[in-house]
């Protein structure tokens, strides 16, 4: 193991390049190796210049700190650069293809950030009058217009602020449905075996138990499992379609015909309906509730790009349950009604303080209307056009999970090709890496074995999508030829080689510590 300037572990290979050439201090070309901020050091000196102060200081007796205040003194380019360099060493969907299944890493246009920056939208306060904020309101309005319009839905929740909150909003809907019904004592969910695993969490976290609904052959919901295990004391279901191996499930109809004949309400996971958005709508297939990803589907930034947002739809029998706030048009215009009243007395309460997301909503709506309904559809065609691409191409080298017929928007391999390779999809995925590749989505659905999920979306041009294609299919013929060192050792020209990712999840140091700076401190 060597260490890098500040005494930082430096894992094997990390500064060393394809020629095995190594530099003396870490950096890579004009990349530098970037120290944590408070290895930087300079602890005694500050970037702002302040006048002294013009009271005593002294007024706070024995309260006056003596010891350092432990903030890194750093002059004002050293902390641009720090910040930059540090951004240089991220990933971004601005970069490059970033093809994680499940994610919906699509291209977040600029347009939508322009409207976000209006200062009508961007410097808002939420407890400013409703009457001096009415054009805000009126966006969210015309946001839940379209977001039911092309659901099918008539209701729609507004502020649950991710996908995952989104579900803990339908299940609170569906619970205060039962429970208004006198069915308390339903305790059940089924979540299929492909579910994304925010399904069972939201599930415990509400009280419920979860149970697994099998998958057929073919990657789909298995009805006859599905009908033995519902029962009266099954709450709801919660399906994602398309599914998590990027099947649309062809039985959905039936699927929420035997769920409401038991009494049970249908959860749909929204996150994928980016496959169906303009061509089908979930209303007309028996959903009660779906939560809509706008930072999966209406393009708006995600992961370290901001907050994201996950209204949730409701059919008639679940909207009386719906969460404060919501919009009414009253006399004196739009109004944000935030407490139980008139029709929506039922409410089970609220997801968070204030309306959710502005930004976000101003986001989803601009991409909205500048695709408009035609273009939305499109949208949907194209990213199922380019996952089928890469299926029917990678397929030369690569073993796709579920080889009949067509997928939705990403397509799922297995790791059948590389049995006997001593690669696995692990290793498979760092080496794409070295390739400027970032790695799709890896085990993950867990029903199929080493999966590798692919989702290109709509925003990759043909030419980005051969890239990679070429990429990897020449990758593929390295694993299989025996060049196993290119895999087990991968990345060798990322900034770090292999971490130890387990280690780093179950026991992240997220604190640094003054003791953690021995080198420093030795100085
Ligand atoms: C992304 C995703 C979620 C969770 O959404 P978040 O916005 O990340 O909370 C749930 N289900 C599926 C299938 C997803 O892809």
């Amino acid at each position: 193991m060597t260490m890098n300037n500040v005494g930082r572990p430096t894992a094997p290979g990390a500064a060393a390049t394809a020629s095995g050439h190594t530099s003396l201090t870490g950096a890579r070309g004009l990349l530098q190796d970037e120290p944590l901020i408070f290895e930087l050091g300079g602890w005694d000196k500050t970037g702002v210049d302040f006048d002294p102060p013009d009271h005593d200081a002294y007024d706070l007796g024995d309260l006056v700190r003596t010891a350092p205040i432990g903030i890194p003194g750093l002059s004002e380019p050293e902390t641009l650069r720090h910040y930059v360099r540090l951004s240089q060493k991220n990933h971004a969907i601005d970069l490059a293809l970033y093809p994680l299944g499940s994610c919906t890493m699509k291209h977040n246009p600029r347009l939508n950030e322009k409207m976000a920056r209006l200062p009508g939208f961007a410097d808002l306060h939420p407890l400013q009058p409703q009457s001096t904020a009415q054009g805000a309101l009126e966006l969210m309005d015309r946001l839940a217009h379209w977001l039911k319009t092309l659901t099918g839905m008539p209701a729609v929740a507004l502020t649950p602020k991710a996908g995952a909150h989104g579900e803990l909003c339908g299940l609170l809907c569906i619970k205060a449905a039962h429970e208004a019904a006198g069915n308390g004592d339903r305790r059940r969910v089924l979540v299929p075996t492909s579910a994304h695993g925010t399904n069972p969490a939201t599930a415990a976290f509400v009280g419920y138990s979860v149970e697994e609904i099998a998958q057929t052959a073919d990657g789909r919901v298995d009805l006859a499992d599905l009908e033995a295990k519902l029962g009266p004391d099954v709450a709801a279901i919660m399906v994602t379609n398309p599914n998590t191996c990027g099947l649309f499930e062809r039985e959905i109809i039936e699927i929420a015909r035997i769920t409401h004949a038991h009494g049970a309400y249908f959860y749909c996971d929204g996150a994928n309906f980016n496959a169906i958005v303009g061509r089908v709508r979930p209303g007309d297939l028996g959903v009660d509730a779906m939560h809509i990803n706008l930072h999966k589907t209406f393009s708006t930034p995600h992961g370290g790009g901001g907050p994201g947002a996950g209204p949730v739809v409701l059919s008639e029998a679940l909207a009386p349950f719906a969460p404060a706030p919501w919009l009414v048009h009253g006399p004196d215009g739009l109004e944000l009604v935030e407490e139980a009243r008139d029709q929506a007395a039922q409410t089970f309460g609220r997801m968070c303080a204030f309306q959710g997301q502005m930004g976000m909503f101003v986001r989803a709506y601009a991409y909205m209307r500048s695709h408009g309904s035609d273009g939305l559809r499109q949208v949907a065609e194209d990213a199922v056009l380019n996952a089928n691409y890469i299926k029917a191409v990678l397929s030369a080298e690569m073993t796709p999970a579920f080889p009949d017929g067509p997928c939705m928007h990403e397509a799922l391999f297995d790791d059948h090709w590389l049995e006997g390779t001593g690669v696995t999809t692990l290793d498979f995925a760092k080496a794409m890496i070295d390739e400027g590749f970032h790695p799709m989505t890896m085990y993950f659905p867990l029903v199929v074995h080493g999966a590798m999920l692919i989702e290109p979306t709509e925003t990759e041009s043909k030419r980005e999508l051969d890239r990679f294609c070429d990429a990897l299919l020449a990758l593929a013929r390295a694993a299989k030829a025996g060049d196993v060192e290119r895999f087990t050792g991968a990345p060798y020209l990322a900034p770090l080689s292999r971490l130890d990712e387990t280690m780093a999840a179950r026991k992240p140091k997220l604190t640094w510590r003054p003791e953690h700076a021995t080198p420093l401190a030795a100085e």
